[in-house]
């Protein structure tokens, strides 16, 4: 939880802890910025977003990671975040539910990216779809942030990969993706490298795409986009639909279509905004069934 509001990669680590004595050393951070999990925002509560720290000095919770990675001659660090549910693998029509990344590094001898990490990349990937065949994988954006903890990591010579979890269908609080990623942590745990063909299937993954869009509610004539939220207000953490408009002419992946009856459309699309709970009360069946599988 470098960033506040995206919580799988922590009930991945507490998965590995569960585990029993583990095999190789690892050193889990899975805290990084307390100030965001409380308001449940990316940024820290001084607005700064920490995975754009990893080369000046300060803020404290970016010092001390910095620190922590320092510590010892690490082979392997693992960036755990979240992506949001606009992110698909480029021509596919589902969310990513797991992107991954071997960032890149710069040195004086250019810019290059270890094929090692690239197979760890790619193994993570393997696991999961051997897992979850139906979900989405992806590569994600791999445009250089010279201010990221993973490309500093890939810099300092430690093997790198950032891995972005995401909502699957029917699992948009990412509880199956959470014990997924522990079982897979667990299974790494016992490694020592990736396969060969780790690197190839790496090498082969779509890129994501970011113009996804969650429900497209229909009632025969009239059509509206909506996307996934969650927040939280006032210490309460909420989630739903808000609308969403499309660039004109924009080609709009639909992960989910739901049909209802005019009337209900029209009450449906007099709001900007609909929490779970308040669909799940009041909505048509298939907007009912899509709303169980939201958080609540
Ligand atoms: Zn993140």
């Amino acid at each position: 939880m470098m960033h506040g509001n995206e919580p799988t990669g922590f009930a991945a680590l507490c998965a590995l802890m569960a585990a029993g004595e583990p095999h190789s050393d690892w050193t889990l951070v899975p805290l990084v910025n307390p100030t965001g999990i409380d308001l449940f925002t990316r940024c820290t509560a001084s607005g700064l977003d920490l995975n754009r720290c990893a080369r000046r000095s300060g803020p404290r919770e970016a010092d001390l990671l910095k620190h922590v990675i320092q510590s010892k001659p690490f082979r392997l660090a693992l960036n755990l975040h979240d992506q949001r549910s606009l992110f698909h693998p480029t021509g596919s029509s589902i969310p990513s539910s797991l992107s991954v990344l071997a960032p890149r590094a710069r040195t004086p001898q250019g810019e290059s990216v270890p094929a090692e990490a690239q197979g760890w990349a790619g193994w993570i990937s393997t696991s999961m779809s051997r897992r979850e065949p139906n979900w989405g994988y992806a590569r994600f954006d791999d445009q250089y942030y010279p201010e990221a903890f993973g490309e500093w990591c890939q810099e300092l010579g430690i093997l790198t990969v950032t891995v972005e979890t995401g909502v699957a269908i029917g699992d948009y609080a990412r509880t199956r993706v959470a014990q997924q990623l522990g079982d897979i942590l667990i299974e790494l745990d016992q490694m020592e490298r990736p396969q060969a063909s780790s690197f190839t299937h790496y090498q082969a993954l779509p890129f994501n795409a970011a113009n996804g869009v969650d429900v497209l509610l229909s009632d025969g004539d009239s059509e509206s986009y909506w996307k996934f939220e969650e927040e939280v207000q006032d210490r309460a953490y909420r989630c739903g639909l808000a609308r969403v408009i499309p660039s004109e002419g924009a080609e709009v992946p639909v992960y989910h279509r739901v049909e209802c009856a005019p009337d209900e459309y029209r009450i449906l699309t007099a709001r900007d905004r609909w929490t779970s709970v308040e669909l799940y009360a009041s909505a048509s069946e298939g907007l009912r069934s899509l709303a169980a599988g939201l958080p609540k």
